[in-house]
């Protein structure tokens, strides 16, 4: 059996001045056939998982091609997509025949004049190796579910946690059930439900949490093949945005679409409850000040992973202004200043711009006399299995705050960013980091607290006030009954 397999990936903020290119792909992670290295990365796991299978069953062949992801950003350049979906298609009639396909998605991904870049990718897949041979994908939550891709593929398996620490399960999933399928030992048939809803759903927490250990069970009680919940992302503005329960039996529609509609009405009822609390930035501050040992504060609507730029200040220029100490930021994106720290030098004190530079709504920037405290080329961060590439970084310090400049735009993933330029997390009393809750697994263990900061800007974090274009049904919260 030949399984041919890839990846292109990036989850674009259709709000996000960040536009993304060619060039986003290169400075993330962009691996050529036979390149991609021995750890997975979250979007391309499916290709290490091949790789796995593959060094056990000496029956399969797999055939690698690319494997491109952006950080997450504003809308992709048409020709760019274009130009590595293209690549991709280009190996695969080189590889055939094939009688699997497993692509490693996002499933957010925008382009100029594509709403639905993996449908199309996917569609375009079915074309190139015919309606019996298997075609497979690994999906993040937070994507957008299109009839075009159920239509195209034979299975989608999402990533069942937030953060996604499974990634690696999942693409193993998905490698044992295409090959299982490509036997004619299971007929895999998807069911969709969509629950009409977009929220912000951390199964780090009830009653997510609950929730997702229920699907496991119904899974291992063989109820169904793979049961995901999309999520969505509401930073995107297509027509398919919001939660969608998937459910894949063996040949089964009809008990496939009733267990669909079941979870995905479960889903609903939790509508509005499934986040930690948020606290403003006076109310954060107050509590951090009061608490003892090592707290961590996470600015939820500054977050890279979401889009945007990642070098909003108004969190810290409250920090600067209340006079704390033993403060790390990590990170702010600023390659400008990285630049000039890195022509100064280590050790050397100077004025410096930093941060605030990318849209109207996320701060000021911030000027102050800073030492140079340490640079370090291409810095990486853990993540589960995978690194993540925060760049070129420098550590900066100023009144008794040490700030981590990055030139790679990335989110606060695990303490390992800190460690990269040198510190010691747990040497703080305030951690100030940018993420919504992908940080959770990795800070918790040396945190005394947790606090959620919501600082406002500039995710478009309200699906109110969005105003979106595309969207083409009713959902939750902009509707407030949207199956009535
Ligand atoms: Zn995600």
């Amino acid at each position: 059996m030949r399984i041919f397999t890839a990846s292109l990936a990036t989850e674009t903020n259709t709000f996000s001045p960040m536009y993304t290119d060619l060039v986003s792909f290169y400075q993330s992670f962009y691996a050529p056939p036979g390149q991609h290295p021995a750890t997975p990365t979250l979007c391309s796991a499916p290709l290490v998982a091949c790789r796995e299978y593959a060094e056990l069953n000496k029956t399969v062949e797999v055939i690698e091609g690319s494997c491109a992801w952006a950080e997450p950003g504003g809308l992709l350049n048409r020709l760019s997509y274009e130009h590595l979906r293209d690549e991709i298609l280009q190996q695969l009639s080189a590889a055939m025949p094939v009688q699997v396909v497993l692509i490693g998605l996002h499933g957010a991904m925008v382009a100029q004049g594509y709403d639905d870049c993996e449908g199309d990718l996917l569609s375009r897949i079915r074309a190139i190796v015919g309606p019996t041979a298997i075609v497979g994908a690994t999906l993040d939550p937070h994507s957008h579910l299109t009839d075009l891709r159920l239509a195209s593929a034979n299975l989608l398996i999402a990533f069942k946690e937030f953060p996604h620490l499974d990634f690696m399960a999942r693409s193993r999933e998905l490698v044992q059930l295409a090959v299982a399928a490509a036997r004619g030992d299971i007929r895999p048939v998807m069911s969709c439900f969509d629950c009409r809803m977009i929220d912000v759903l951390p199964t780090s927490h009830e009653p997510m949490k609950s929730f997702i250990e229920k699907i496991c069970l119904l899974e291992q009680q063989q109820r169904a093949l793979s049961i995901s919940v999309i999520h969505g992302f509401m930073a995107g503005d297509v027509p398919d945005m919001g939660s969608k329960l998937l459910v894949i039996t063996n040949n089964d529609a009809e008990k496939g679409a009733a267990l669909a509609q079941q979870l995905g009405l479960e889903l609903f009822s939790y509508r509005g409850q499934t986040l930690p609390q948020f606290y403003d930035i006076s109310a954060a501050l107050d509590q951090a000040q009061s608490l003892s040992g090592t707290v961590v504060l996470a600015d939820v609507w500054d977050n890279p992973g979401g889009g945007v730029a990642g070098d909003g200040t108004l969190v810290l220029h409250q920090v600067i202004k209340r006079q704390l100490q033993q403060v790390a930021v990590g990170t702010i994106w600023d390659p400008m200043a990285v630049k000039l720290c890195f022509a100064a030098g280590e050790g050397a004190e100077i004025e410096l711009r930093f941060g605030g530079k990318s849209c109207a709504t996320a701060g000021e920037p911030i000027d102050k006399l800073v030492t140079v405290v340490r640079l370090q080329a291409e810095a990486q961060q853990q993540f589960a299995d995978s690194l993540v590439p925060m760049g070129d970084c420098a550590l900066i310090r100023f009144n008794g705050i040490e700030v981590i400049l990055n030139s790679n735009r990335c989110q606060s993933f695990d303490p390992s960013l800190f460690r990269a330029l040198g510190m010691e997390p747990k040497e703080y009393k305030l951690l100030l980091i940018k993420s919504t809750n992908h940080f959770y697994q990795g800070f918790a263990p040396l945190a005394s607290h947790i606090i959620y900061v919501d600082a406002g800007a500039p995710y478009p974090s309200d699906p109110k006030r969005n105003g979106y274009k595309k969207l083409s049904r009713p959902i939750w919260p902009i509707v407030a009954e949207p199956f009535a």
